[in-house]
């Protein structure tokens, strides 16, 4: 049984919140028998509801054998605690679900460690109310139990606990941040997007790799998954999947996630996966922009790509382009599923590369066939002309390729934008630089 609670600005939503949360819970594993709302001003300071509504919440829950309560709202610890002995029956908060998910869902070690620290951080102001819980269990003895002296105890141990997660998880960042290093020379292009959008299955169609987890659930991906992606024109790009996002994700999460997401805050583009066919597909989008702002993502190169394109109703299709159209021009409409339904994707990624990418003029001696050859191979190439003993090729290259070619004996000068000699470091420097700061339209 969920009893979702809403204030008067949200009432249009309540309906599609509460389906939302039934998801969750049905992703928890929990049967939803039957739901309860109330509309306030502001929440009961003691029991978030107000007395005579946890009346009929008592009563609902006897009349449906409901063994669990979940709020879609958060409670405080004496909330939860003082709901639950009014009702006799287990409370949980949308953070407290949402973490239990995570638990069952996290696959690597990093993954369960940061789901651990966030339910460790959800506990501690907790703890009486799971004490409560253990003396209830060992026949209600009412104030005994184990004490002060264990409660302090446990404080300190969860404490501690959370300190070595910590640490490690530290670790494992620093591990991190040297394999993005390594990765430094490719374009990266990370994910986003609210939960069941499509992350996932657009990174498992352009990888055409079918190990990529798809699923109709929610947070069905919690560790970020890379795939380098061929994209047309000899173009690759490293694509990532990242975590969903949802409305009220826990606060502890979002923290512990940080690192994590911090392969969206290194890449070079964002995609912004919407789920067009979802009627909230807007609330969706202002609730993943919201979470990209609190973890300082906001105003770095976004596309935003409205996703499911199939499944929006043949009548609503214009509909939902004007407003995209007007909401947020730098937009492309995609489908996952269809054949050829990425290929907007895929064409706005090579050109946007192609810019990042400077037109440069390689002169190489003729003689070195071998080095021509693999200029060929490596870049594209846009024309090429010969000069006495010197073969002139105008070519687009990438950073390593450029290092590459000079040490082979080549002489490399941009022709694009400001047209000037390139001289050692100065070059990669310069080619770094636009890398990072080369808007998208
Ligand atoms: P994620 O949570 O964002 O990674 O979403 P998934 O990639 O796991 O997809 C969630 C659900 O949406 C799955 O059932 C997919 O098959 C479905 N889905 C994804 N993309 C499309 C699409 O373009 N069209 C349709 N009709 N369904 C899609
Ligand atoms: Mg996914």
């Amino acid at each position: 049984m969920s009893a979702p609670f809403k204030r008067s600005s949200a009432k249009h939503h309540v309906d599609e919140h509460l389906e939302e949360l039934a998801r969750l819970a049905d992703t928890a594993g929990a049967i939803v028998v039957g739901t309860l709302t109330q509309q306030l001003d502001r929440p009961h300071s003691a029991t978030y509801l107000g007395s005579g509504k946890v009346e009929e919440l008592k009563l609902r829950i006897q009349e449906l054998g409901a063994t669990l309560v979940i709020f879609d709202d958060e409670l405080t610890p004496a909330q939860g605690k003082n709901v639950e002995l009014m009702v006799h029956t287990r409370v949980m908060d949308r953070a407290e679900l949402i973490l239990d998910i995570f638990a069952t869902r996290a696959r690597s070690s990093e993954a369960r460690m940061q789901v651990e620290l966030a339910q460790l951080e959800y506990m501690l102001p907790r703890l009486t109310r799971m004490w409560t819980h253990l003396e209830k269990m060992r026949g209600g003895i009412g104030m005994r139990g184990p004490g002060e002296t264990q409660l302090e105890t446990d404080r300190r141990l969860i404490q501690h606990r959370i300190r070595v997660l910590k640490e490690r998880l530290a670790d494992v960042e620093r591990a991190r941040e040297i394999q993005r290093q390594q990765r430094q020379s490719h374009y990266r292009v990370a994910l986003v997007g609210y939960t069941n959008a499509g992350k996932s299955s657009v990174l498992r169609a352009l990888a055409a790799d079918g190990e990529v987890f798809v699923e109709d659930r929610l947070f069905a991906t919690l560790d970020p998954l890379t795939r380098e992606v061929d994209i047309g024109d000899g173009y690759t790009v490293l694509l990532t999947d990242t975590v969903g996002f949802i409305r009220k994700l826990p606060h502890h999460l979002v923290a512990s996630f940080r690192a994590t997401l911090a392969e969206a805050r290194e890449a070079d583009l964002l995609l912004h996966v919407i789920d067009s066919s979802h009627p909230a597909w807007e609330e969706h989008r202002d609730v993943v922009d919201g979470v990209l702002a609190e973890l300082g993502l906001s105003g770095r190169p976004l596309l935003y790509v409205m996703n499911k394109m199939d499944a929006v109703p043949a009548d609503m299709v214009d509909a939902v382009r004007a407003r995209v159209a007007n909401l947020m021009p730098n937009s492309l409409f995609v489908s996952a599923v269809e054949p050829g339904g990425l290929d907007p994707l895929r064409d706005e990624l090579r050109e946007s590369l192609k810019r990042q990418r400077p037109v440069l003029e390689v002169r190489v001696p003729a003689s070195n066939g071998r080095l021509i050859a693999e200029i060929h191979r490596d870049g594209e190439v846009l024309e090429q002309t010969n000069e006495d003993d010197t073969i002139v090729l105008r070519a687009r290259l990438d950073e390593r390729s450029i290092g590459r070619i000079r040490q082979a004996g080549a002489r490399v000068v941009v022709t694009k934008g400001v047209t000037r000699a390139v001289s050692s470091g100065a070059a990669l420097d310069t080619l770094g630089t636009s890398a990072h700061t080369v808007p998208l339209p």
